[in-house]
């Protein structure tokens, strides 16, 4: 069974077949799916949706492009989302710095709102979930300040040294269908560089369909492209990096035995 790690099936593009489509998952091969809140009101519905479905789990967190204005009592929300709901939030995310956008919060907004996050990840002991968009080194050295904290880059874009430092502060990276893209580079030589135990795989849907689908809404059942380009890239089987992505998103957000 594959595990997604990463569907924001709270938004609207899932508002004409979300129960349906997420009821239908485990009779099509996908047995657990995460899906991270990117604001108080999405963290929320994203938890409303763990509490219907047995097989999907919640992150909760301000995403570093909705954090306008973050205060304190955005914070404090989070966190009682987190603590009244400990069988359903298993981590703390989207969370993580955007400096491609123009028009995103300023930067120091972005990293009170990070900082703030990952350490109440720390105080929650739950994993982070970082987003990171042109800001490698400052989402870098921001999760150097946490050491007790593990998470994972998701989408991982950035360069292979990168990828090898945060695989040697325990951290996990996750892959999703721009590894498919003909223009993908940098993510296919990550891929094969790092240890098979510290990749996941996610679709980030409805973004981010990979080919042969690309362009299309993305949903959780094309995990399997995603999956067979990463064994295509490390010269093993499917099935292998079915067994490893799962067995480690089981163990990244602890829901093993
Ligand atoms: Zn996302």
């Amino acid at each position: 069974m594959l595990f997604e790690t990463h569907a924001h099936y709270d938004t609207r593009q899932f508002d004409d077949d979300r129960d349906a489509l997420l009821s239908s998952l485990p009779d099509q091969g996908v047995g657990w799916v995460v899906d991270p809140g990117c604001d108080i009101a999405s963290s929320r519905r994203a938890v409303e949706l763990a509490r219907k479905f047995p097989h999907v789990y919640a992150a909760v967190g301000i995403h570093p492009e909705d954090c306008a204005g973050y205060s304190a009592e955005d914070l404090a929300a989070i966190r009682a989302l987190a603590v009244e709901n400990p069988a359903q939030v298993v981590a703390i995310g989207e969370i993580g710095l955007d400096y491609y956008w123009p028009e995103n919060p300023d930067r120091d907004t972005q990293k009170r709102c990070f900082r703030d996050h990952l350490a109440l990840a720390r105080e929650l002991d739950l994993p982070a979930i970082v987003h990171n968009r042109e800001a490698h080194q400052d989402c870098l050295s921001i999760v150097k300040e946490f050491p007790g904290v593990r998470g994972v880059f998701h989408c991982y874009s950035g360069a292979v040294e990168d990828a090898k430092t945060l695989v040697a502060l325990g951290w996990m990276l996750s892959f999703t269908g721009s590894v498919t893209y003909k223009n993908a580079r940098k993510a296919p030589e990550v891929v094969a560089a790092l240890p098979l135990d510290r990749i996941m795989i996610e679709t980030d849907s409805p973004y981010l369909a990979p080919v042969p689908v690309r362009g299309r809404r993305n949903d959780s059942r094309n995990l399997v492209y995603i999956r067979d380009k990463i064994a295509e890239i490390r010269g093993i089987s499917p099935e292998e990096v079915e067994r490893a992505t799962t067995e480690n998103a089981l163990r990244f957000f602890g829901l093993g035995d």
